[in-house]
């Protein structure tokens, strides 16, 4: 059960707390509930239980047999998080942290979304739990996505369009932390992904590495040792650390991060922070990010709108200094490339976000021995994406 800690908040010099005073104490409250309940039995159980009754988990690691024939090399395994309720890895996470604003108190949850995933994916579980929800995103965001407002609304929560600056993810963090900074005494932020400031990476790490712990004992079971290969998309980095994370001290077993290249990384047009970024502060935390000539945060650019954004969780900017992990792109095309050819070869329509990690395992297998593995997240179903991908296809 062991994940690399973070000392004094930072996984090398990544990660911190780069707040305003008045969050400080909230946030040190928040880390000291974290580490009160994360291992009390009753929290544990009571985890488990909506992990497995609602959310369906243990989801299969799945041996995508089709795929690998075709492709002749390494054996792909598919961890199934598409399967999850809401069809994707954020309702893991979402339901942990919930349970601790309940332990905490919490009469209201915020969060933030861009795209919307995770605010339908908190909007869910506060339905489920009858408590209070707010929402923030971006007025740009809520009109591109007007099908996830509506989605958040019909599960009961208050959509609020920061109608600021560009309108978009930015500027809901901002408007988010605010309102958090003035109620934190009755009210819980539920980040979305490991980022923001410590211990938010940590806490998110914690309730996202159920993924690696299944994965591991799942391989085990089929394959009586570890994986050759475990491989992800990145975006803020969760799915990714919640299947690294648990692999992290088994050293044979290498990782690969996959980030959105979008129209191909010379272009600028990308969301590839790792690959082509540099070390620097956004949204309360230091991590590897994009910077324009100015040194600002750059324009991010991705098919896949979960993978949008500029900076990056402060463990993978560890991960990748210290070469514990490879972080590698793969563009738009080869992307959807990867979300036609699994929907064809086994009848798996993954998220776009997912296909990113599918293409590049794709090119991974090639290049290994038959009897090697890899695991790949699938960290969400495509069923979201179907209408994007069927409107480039007619717009051809
Ligand atoms: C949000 C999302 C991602 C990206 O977020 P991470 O925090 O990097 O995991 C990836 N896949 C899907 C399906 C998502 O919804």
């Amino acid at each position: 059960m062991n994940l690399l800690q973070a000392e004094n908040g930072y996984f090398g010099e990544y990660g911190g707390s780069f707040v305003p005073e008045q969050l400080t104490d909230a946030l040190n409250h928040l880390e000291q509930a974290f580490e009160q309940y994360k291992n009390e039995p009753e929290f544990m159980e009571e985890l488990q239980y909506y992990l497995k009754e609602y959310v369906g988990r243990p989801n299969p690691l799945y041996y995508a047999k089709q795929l690998s024939d075709k492709i002749g090399g390494a054996k792909i395994y598919l961890k199934r998080e598409d399967l999850n309720h809401t069809g994707a890895h954020k309702i893991n996470n979402v339901l942990g942290q919930i349970l601790l604003a309940k332990r905490m108190g919490a009469k209201r949850i915020i969060a933030e979304t861009g795209a919307g995933q995770h605010g339908v994916a908190t909007a869910t579980a506060c339905a489920m739990f009858g408590i209070d929800c707010t929402i923030y995103m971006g007025g740009l965001d809520t009109e591109r996505q007007a099908l996830n407002v509506f989605r958040m609304e019909l599960l009961g929560a208050k959509v609020v369009a920061v109608q600021d600056g560009g309108r978009t993810l930015k500027e809901a963090v901002d408007a988010a932390l605010e309102d958090y900074a003035q109620n934190y005494e009755n009210t819980f932020y539920l980040l979305g992904s490991a980022l923001g400031p410590h211990p938010y990476p940590t806490i998110v790490r914690h309730f996202q590495s159920v993924i690696g712990y299944e994965a591991k004992k799942q391989h085990f079971e089929k394959e009586n040792r570890l994986p050759d290969y475990v491989v992800a998309c990145v975006g803020g980095g969760s799915n990714a650390i919640g299947l690294f994370a648990p692999f992290y001290y088994d050293k044979e077993v290498k990782m690969v991060g996959v980030e959105p290249g979008g129209k191909g990384i010379e272009t600028g047009e990308h969301a590839a922070p790792l690959t082509a970024g540099e070390p620097g502060v956004i949204h309360g935390f230091k991590c590897y990010m994009m910077k324009d000539e100015n040194g600002e945060i750059a324009e991010a650019h991705s098919i896949a709108a979960g993978l949008d954004y500029q900076g990056v969780g402060p463990e993978h900017s560890y991960y990748k200094d210290t070469g514990r992990a490879e972080y590698v792109a793969i563009n738009d095309v080869e992307a959807l490339h990867a979300f036609h050819t699994l929907s064809r070869m086994e009848g798996i329509i993954p998220a776009l976000e997912s296909s990113h990690a599918v293409a590049y395992a794709m090119k991974l297998a090639a290049t290994l021995e038959k009897d090697q593995t890899i695991i790949v997240n699938l960290s969400g179903r495509g069923d979201k994406d179907v209408e994007q991908v069927f409107n480039l296809e007619i717009s051809k």
